[in-house]
């Protein structure tokens, strides 16, 4: 019996690590039991595992165990149908690579994809690539923004890839935890995780071979080690993390700056939306609630699939 880490899934044969660095193809004998997630997936990238060695020449492992997980991303399928996929497992913390030069990163989608990062307890860092191009303007621009995502407590860098800025601090905001890495095409993912492992090569946005031999083709993860204990989870293709099992009066706990106000509205129904009496309109109204989040929870509201 040895113990691994997942690094990939086909969602049939799982790639696991042990502790020594050899890699294994295992997979699970018979029907495993889901431990009530309602999910597709019974084991996903980030797991930690038991497993036999089936074949010591073929590498083939049997999975008898799953540790239990420090937290878990579920995707919804877009059908809405009861089960989800699991798409990683025993996250240490997100980084959302943004930019304020091109492509631009809307401070929507940013506020969506934090909402959902603090709905299955992730803590995000939004790293702002890019800032070799921004004018001076962009540059004041963008301190106002990471002033305000500082003062509702996420850690904010700013980084670019290509003129070697703020790379140390990206490198150091990884070392030895397990990071997924998110953001839109195009930020710079690939340049700054090539500018720390030059060896990995990430190819990001292309399906891997590995990824291409399983059925689950539209959503996985890979994990990748950039340094001893050292992992990032990427994500391709994937834009939006999607909720944790939500209702509506939920979402306003997961805006930080709006959780110690959801109890002082009048109507303690109150969704903040035109209610008398309303808490969080009126921090918005006196500057306390930036008006960029109060529309971005306004809008995850309105949208049924929480999209603009
Ligand atoms: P990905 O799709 O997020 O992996 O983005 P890439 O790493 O492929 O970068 C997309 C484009 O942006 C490429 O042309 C990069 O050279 C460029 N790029 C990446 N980082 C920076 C940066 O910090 N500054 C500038 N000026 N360009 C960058
Ligand atoms: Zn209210």
């Amino acid at each position: 019996m040895q113990n691994g880490l997942v690094l990939r899934s086909t969602g049939s044969w799982y790639e696991i690590r042990n502790p020594d660095g050899h890699i294994f193809q295992g997979r699970l004998k018979g029907k495993f039991k889901l431990k009530g997630l309602k999910v597709t997936n019974p084991i996903a990238v980030g797991d930690r595992v038991l497993f036999d060695v089936e074949d010591e020449a073929e590498n083939t492992a049997i999975i008898t165990d799953i540790a239990p997980r420090e937290n878990y991303i579920i995707r919804q399928s877009v059908h809405k149908t009861a089960h989800g996929h699991m798409l990683a497992a025993n996250i240490d913390q997100a980084v959302l690579l943004a930019t304020l030069a091109m492509p631009r990163t809307s401070t929507g989608f940013i506020d969506r994809f934090l909402v959902s990062a603090e709905s299955f307890r992730i803590p995000t860092t939004i790293v702002f690539n890019k800032v070799d191009i921004l004018s001076e303007d962009g540059l004041a621009f963008q301190q106002e923004i990471i002033e305000l995502y500082e003062r509702i407590g996420y850690n904010c860098l700013s980084t670019s890839a290509t003129e070697n800025e703020g790379v140390d601090e990206f490198r150091a905001l990884l070392d030895q935890k397990v990071t997924l890495v998110a953001g839109h095409s195009g930020v710079g993912k690939s340049s700054l995780v090539n500018a720390i492992a030059p060896d990995l090569n990430l190819r990001t946005n292309e399906v891997s071979s590995f990824a291409n031999k399983g059925v689950h083709t539209t959503t996985f993860a890979e994990m990748f080690e950039l340094a001893p204990n050292t992992y990032i989870i990427d994500t391709p293709g994937i834009k939006e993390l999607g909720l944790m099992d939500t209702s509506k009066t939920e979402i306003g706990h997961y805006f930080p700056e709006m959780r110690d106000r959801l109890n002082k509205c009048r109507f303690n129904n109150c969704l903040h939306i035109n209610e008398p009496g309303c808490a969080i309109k009126e921090a918005v109204g006196e500057g306390d609630i930036a008006e960029s989040r109060y529309m971005s929870y306004l809008s995850m509201m309105e949208g049924g699939d929480n999209r603009r």
